[in-house]
């Protein structure tokens, strides 16, 4: 594997500016999370705070009526002075305290209460109807809180008003002093976090920036370029694998492409030695009229074989490319297939080869014609141009519910075993003893192989060396009407022989 340097092009920036906004998203929510856990964390304070002062204030309510007393038509405050616990507990409820007659007539009213300013006497009498006593929140002359619980009181039949206060100014600092200090340290730690955030950031785009580092080294030098999987079995680990998958289909593709311009070079190189070589000796030896006659014509010839490699060639590179477009149209198949058939007679009749058309008619199917007849040419022009004088050739065309089948046959030389699965490779040709076989460039059933792949056909070979081939192919058809007489036909296709078979499905 090679060594990649970071070069800080468009994928650099753009790694940068999504590790940028990874951690943004991770701070924003770290953010978010960390103000309402301290929101929640106040707010939660503050409930717990100002309970523990109610319970306070139930205690100091509770104790009152122990501690305040009827006599002698009056309230007074009875407590034992001896006792520590009893008097400090007076003198805190009366820090804080207003007591008055059911008409509001002040009673008792400390300082601190005073602070608090007086209550009317409509709240009063409320509070004394009240059945439960009633906590409210007041603040003094100052600003100062207080929690006041008020009610009445009821001894030897006469009723009273008390309201009792608490200082919660102390609780509420502690609160708000808490919530500053978490405040002021929240930016803090959210700088910490985006440091991590950055970190982590980093680390987990580290994978990607390799892929995009090695996908800016990709030349056609360095195909073989792989990347180690992270481990992870993760998005990061797919796409890896996805950007290897890709670096083996471009490494065989420009393998491909390689080898077919060698080839396609190669195959142009002899007839142009050959036309070269042949004006060479015409130049040099040639004397008479006939004999420069001669050698041209025996160059033109070859210069003729160039012109059909060329042309064989364009049409493959075209049709591979994706420049061909089928052209399907429902079309009488039989008819077509008789006038190429028809073609071939005098070169049949010529070499003593017996030609037969089995076509069921009309055979109507949706293909490309021209396409289609390029593809029965080619096969056609095989079995003529491999078959002995003597022997016969056999085109079968049928229909079938959903297919259209058409078989090119000849009982030729067949094609060993071998051979069988690269006939269909661009430029592969058989060399060994084949009388004919220096006519072709090896390009004819790479054709026929585009034609059917592009009609989403599959071919079938049956071949036996010294018996004959079979070219079998079916050309699906979905939602074609078949005539009706056009069924029923006996079925004349040959199926696999003992020999050699080559599938292509596409
Ligand atoms: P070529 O132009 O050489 O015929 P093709 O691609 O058409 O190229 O065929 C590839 C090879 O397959 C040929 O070189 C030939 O040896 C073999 N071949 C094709 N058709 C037949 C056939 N009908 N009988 C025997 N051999 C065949």
């Amino acid at each position: 594997m090679g060594k990649w340097t970071a070069k800080p092009g468009l994928a650099g920036r753009a790694l940068r500016a999504l590790r940028i906004r990874l951690t943004a998203s991770f701070v924003l929510l770290f953010a978010l999370v960390l103000v309402s856990v301290g929101l929640a964390f106040r707010e939660t304070l503050g409930v717990v705070l100002s309970e523990q002062s109610e319970r306070l204030l139930d205690r100091e309510w509770a104790a009152v009526p122990g501690l305040l007393k009827m006599q002698r038509g009056e309230l007074v405050w009875a407590y034992d002075a001896e006792n520590a616990e009893e008097v400090f507990a007076v003198e805190r409820l009366r820090r804080v305290l207003l007591l008055t007659d059911a008409q509001g007539n002040v009673l008792e009213m400390s300082s601190g209460y005073a602070a608090l300013g007086e209550e009317k006497p409509e709240l009063i009498r409320k509070a004394i109807r009240a059945p439960q006593p009633v906590t409210v929140e007041r603040q003094d002359a100052r600003g100062r809180p207080y929690l006041v619980r008020m009610g009445g009181l009821r001894d030897s039949g006469k009723e009273f008003f008390l309201a009792i206060g608490l200082p919660v100014e102390d609780m509420m600092h502690a609160r708000s002093r808490l919530s500053r200090v978490y405040f002021l340290v929240l930016p803090v730690m959210l700088l910490g976090i985006a440091v991590v955030g950055w970190f982590a950031a980093g680390g987990a785009l580290s994978p990607l920036r390799r892929v995009a580092e090695a996908a800016q080294t990709v030349s056609v030098g360095n195909l073989g370029l792989r990347l180690p999987l992270h481990g992870g079995g993760d998005e990061l680990d797919q796409l890896i694998e996805t950007f290897n998958s890709m670096m083996e289909r471009l490494e065989l593709h420009f393998k491909q492409i390689r080898q077919f311009s060698i080839d396609a070079s190669h195959e142009l190189r002899t007839p142009i030695t050959a036309v070269r070589g042949q004006l060479e000796v015409a130049l040099f030896t040639a004397e008479t009229k006939d004999q420069y006659r001669d050698a041209i014509v025996t160059a033109l010839e070859d210069v003729d074989r160039l012109g059909q490699i060329v042309k064989s060639l364009l049409l493959l590179a075209q049709a591979e490319s994706g420049q061909l477009a089928l052209r399907e149209k429902l079309v009488d198949v039989s008819g077509a297939v008789a006038e190429l058939a028809d073609q071939f007679r005098l070169a049949a009749v010529d070499k003593g080869i017996e030609l037969t058309l089995e076509a069921s008619e009309p055979c109507m199917a949706v293909v490309d014609r021209t396409q289609v007849e390029r593809m029965l040419f080619h096969l056609l022009s095989n079995a003529m141009k491999y078959t002995q004088p003597g022997g016969a050739v056999k085109v079968q065309v049928k229909r079938e519910a959903s297919a259209l089948r058409l078989c090119v046959s000849d009982n030729g030389p067949g094609i060993p075993g071998a051979h069988l699965p690269h006939i269909f490779e661009r430029f592969y040709r058989i060399r060994e003893g084949r009388p004919g076989n220096e006519q072709g460039a090896g390009l004819g059933l790479a054709f026929v192989a585009w034609v059917v792949r592009a009609h989403g056909g599959t071919i079938h070979v049956t071949s036996a060396p010294g018996e004959g081939s079979s070219f079998d192919i079916s050309l699906p058809q979905k939602g074609v009407d078949v005539p009706a007489h056009a069924e029923g036909l006996p079925a004349t296709f040959s199926s696999a022989q003992d020999g050699d078979s080559s599938r292509l499905e596409f």
